[in-house]
This record gives C-alpha cells, structure tokens and sequence, in this order.
C-alpha cells in the first residue's frame, strides 16, 4: 500500500472493492465478499436511493476532533454545517483531554454562483491567512468540498504557497462527496492529509552524553509503546477503560488521532505497535505508517463485548509475549463481568433485537446482545467490507439473520422494521428520525459521552439498554401522534426490491 504520491487517496469502491447495497442473510452476505471480486457485492447499487452519505461531513468528525486546528470548509456554506449540531461536546471532549483546548473553530469560503464561474481561489487565500492572523493555530486543515473540485481549484498548489506566508502547519484534505458513495473513504481522505503533513518524527537529539542506563531505560519504555488508533465515536471513558487493561499487560498507550495535537502525532513514531479500533477506520493509516516507518501494526476486531475484548487483548499481549498475563487478567474480568451482569440478563432475555449503523460496529453490539440473552433478529451495515470478518467470530447462530447493506436508506429500514417487529432497536446517532416513529425502544449504537468499549462497555450498555427497555413511553407517543412518511403499498413491497447488483 502506498498512495502518498497521489493528491488524494483511492475511493473504497476501488481499493476494498466494499459495497453499498445488499440484501439477504448474515450467511449470503459472507459468501458474498468471498466472491467480491467477481463482483457479487462490490458494484451493486439501488434502481431508487432515498439518501446518501457524504465523505466531507464524515471528515470533518475526525478533523473537528484534532487540538489546536482551524478547519476550512472550502465550498458552499451548507458543506459541514452539520458540524453546528456538536459545537457544544466538542469543546467539553477537547478539554476532557486538555482543560485548556479551544472549542472547535471553522470557517467557510462560502462560495457562490459568482465563483462557480471565477474560481475559488481568491476566498481560499483569504480565509487561510485569516485563519492564520486571527486564531494562531497550530494547524490550518482545508477541507475541499465538491464544488472547488468540479471547478477545478488547485487547491494543493494554493496552500503550497500560502505555507510560505503562514506560521501553521496548511493540511489540504481531499474529501469531496461526490467521489464516493461510501462515506468511510472519509477516514482515507483524512489519514492521507494526516500522513503527509502531520506524521514525521519528533524534533529532539539524544544528547551524547546521555548516560547508557537512560539510554536503555527509555528504548525499554518505546519497546512497551503502543497507539490505539481512536475513533470520534469514542468516549473519554472508552479511553480510560482501554488504557486500564493495556497499562494492566504493562504497555503505555498513546491514542491517535482524535483529540489529538500535532505533537502526539510525532511521538506516535516511537512504538512499538499501531493498534486498530476498528479495521474500518484504520487500515489506511496504519499500512502506510508500517511502509514509512517499519511500525508493524495489528487490525483485528473491535473491543466491544467481551468475547471481541479478550480477543483484542490476547491478540496485543501475544506481540510482547505477555500471553499468560493477558489470560489471567481476561479470568478476572470475565468473573467480575458475570457476576454484575446477571440482573440485566433476568430483564432483557428473550428480546428481539434489531441493530444498524457501520458494520464493525453493529456486528461487535450484537456479541453484547447475545451475551445478555437477546435475541438479534437483524442488522443494517452503512456498508460492507473485508473488516467484519474477524468480527463475525464472535456471534452464534447468526447466518439465518437478516443482513442489509445501506448508507442510510431510511424506506428500506422502515419496511424491515414493520416485517421484523424487534422489541429493541440499537441505531446509529442521528439515524433516529424514522426509526422513532416505530414507537420502538431505541439505543444508541454509539455516545461519545458513554463507555462502550472493554469490560466495563458491556456493562454499561447492559445498564443503560435495560432503563431503555423500562420506559419507551416517549417513542410511544411519537408513535401514536405522527406518521410516518411512506405510503402503505410500499410496505406490501419486498424492502430489497430497489437493489441492483452487478
Ligand atoms: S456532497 Fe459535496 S456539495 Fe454535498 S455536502 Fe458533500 S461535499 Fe458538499
């Protein structure tokens, strides 16, 4: 893998060859990706789409997480205004892990019909040295929407030369929306910025004078070094749980790269291994960190269930040969677990669960489920690709259950929900709309603001799905006083009957 030469890296439709549109079972959907490069999956598309995701917003929630940066939204001023909905988390996130972070700050050039036809190459100038007088940051990241590219702004060679005039740091970011169809090229789009201008090695010289034990002592402690590569779907708690059972194998953890600042992202080259969160998210950043650096890396499944949790541990501990370290601390955390899960299996067992959101993911909250005695009766992946293998591991019983494919696709959904009737339905943040109407319990997949990841994950989405589970009364109510938006004669359709494949 190495795509650091080209402008901006390859879309997922090309180098995962991942798909956006299925429908069947957990078992056809792996068959499937066996044989996707014939193409059973890969190409296949919708005959109607209700919606669909765009890379630039999906950017931006990793790019509005990095410390001491100002964002560029380089397009019309709808690109990234979504960004107003966490103004508010992402300052209080920020200085969870520094108190004296600034919020987040970001500017539009706000093109217009005016510029279509000039070029945008004027606004971009302006609002980089803008940027640069005004907040003093470390970093300045220009995020190209759709309409610069159409027109053909250079924005490379711009930023190149405005680099001259600005003390920041100027990382371009190619992530315009009409690209791809699969908004996870986003987490590429970003690590290719993030690789070429923010990841080098630290500026500091080891004195020769350095006395040997020193030396020795801190090659030791690089020797225990591992990145956990985070996700902006991760909490501070997720955070502290992973760093406990790490710290607990004696490793020092570093997370990369959401909250963090420019400097996290040079000490990260002095590891001994880049740990992946989530395959999905990762692949791009840590192949190209072990071709640049020699840094080997580790892309396995998701901390989240137990099962996944001890896998990830004894995968991490197997690399530093801390083996039987890890199997002893897995015993007592199982043992711990078990016992403080047993009153919220007595509640939740027996309930039909539906889950939708990214594939990693859903697929990992799923082994929560099975583990608390429910019933998962469905799942709705944004999309699909090689990562869920090692994921799909950790389930029992699963390859008669339902398995669709679908960047958002809210109609699809909606018929599933009425075939299906789940009792509890698990769903991506923001992805709440529809679903709500259902008057179904709802759990979010995911909460920036709540522990989901490791031992103490699986609990608190016990504690919290069982509140859940208590009182739905307001989904009721939306229920019975709104309706929702699709005529009758769709749900009499088969919800799949709008995919292509190839
Ligand atoms: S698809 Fe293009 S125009 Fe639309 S929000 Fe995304 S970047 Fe902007």
């Amino acid at each position: 893998m190495n795509f650091l030469d080209a402008k901006a890296a390859p879309s997922r439709e090309d180098r995962l060859q991942a798909s956006i549109a299925f429908g069947g079972t957990c078992g056809q959907v792996k068959t499937c990706k066996q044989a996707v490069s014939q193409g059973c999956t890969n190409l296949s598309s919708r005959r109607f789409t209700m919606t669909q995701g765009c890379q630039f917003t999906l950017s931006l929630a990793i790019l509005n997480t990095l410390r001491n940066a100002v964002i560029i939204m380089h397009g019309p001023v709808g690109c990234g205004t979504c960004s107003t909905a966490n103004i508010g988390q992402n300052k209080t996130f920020k200085q969870l892990r520094d108190p004296n972070s600034e919020g987040l700050i970001w500017i539009s050039t706000n093109l217009g019909e005016a510029d279509v036809i000039g070029g945008g190459e004027k606004k971009l100038r302006e609002a980089v040295i803008y940027a640069d007088r005004e907040f003093r940051p470390e970093t300045i990241i220009v995020a190209n929407s759709c309409v610069p590219a159409l027109i053909g702004d250079d924005i490379d060679t711009i930023l190149t030369e405005l680099q001259k005039e600005t003390a920041a740091v100027i990382m371009p970011v190619h992530c315009e929306g009409f690209k791809t169809k699969l908004m996870a090229t986003a987490y590429d789009a970003v690590y290719h910025g993030v690789l070429k201008k923010y990841v080098r090695p630290p500026d500091r010289n080891v004195p020769l004078w350095e006395p040997e034990e020193k030396k020795l002592r801190e090659s030791y402690r690089k020797s225990r070094n591992v990145n956990v590569l985070n996700v902006g779907s991760m909490s501070r708690a997720d955070e502290v749980e992973l760093r406990r059972l790490l710290e607990a194998l004696g490793l020092n953890v570093t997370f990369i790269p959401c909250y963090a600042e420019p400097e996290d992202f040079q000490y990260a080259l002095e590891t001994s291994l880049n740990v992946s969160i989530c395959g999905t998210h990762d692949d791009y950043f840590v192949g190209h960190l072990e071709e640049k650096y020699r840094i080997p890396f580790m892309v396995d499944t998701i901390p989240i269930g137990r099962r996944n949790t001890s896998v990830w541990l004894q995968k991490i501990a197997e690399r530093f040969g801390l083996e039987q370290e890890a199997e002893r601390l897995i015993e007592a955390e199982n043992a711990l677990l078990d016992e403080a899960l047993e009153p919220y299996r007595k509640q939740l067992s027996g309930k039909r669960v539906y889950i939708a959101g990214g594939e990693v993911r859903i697929l990992a909250t799923a082994e929560v489920i099975q583990d608390l005695g429910m019933e998962v009766v469905g799942f709705k992946a944004h999309h699909y690709d090689r990562f869920v293998e090692p994921v799909f591991e950790a389930l029992k019983n699963i390859d008669t259950v339902l398995f669709s494919v679908a960047t958002n696709q809210p109609f699809e959904m909606s018929n599933i929900l009425n075939r299906l009737k789940p009792d509890v339905l698990i769903t991506h943040v923001g992805g709440n709309n529809i679903a709500a109407k259902h008057g179904l319990p709802l759990f979010p997949l995911f909460g920036p603001a709540h522990n989901y990841c490791g031992y103490s994950g699986v609990f608190e989405i016990a504690r919290r799905l069982n509140k859940t589970v208590r009182n739905f009364e307001f989904n009721r109510q939306i229920a019975r006083n709104t309706a929702l938006p699709f005529k009758k004669s769709w749900y009499e359709q088969e919800p799949f009957s709008y995919i292509k494949y190839v």
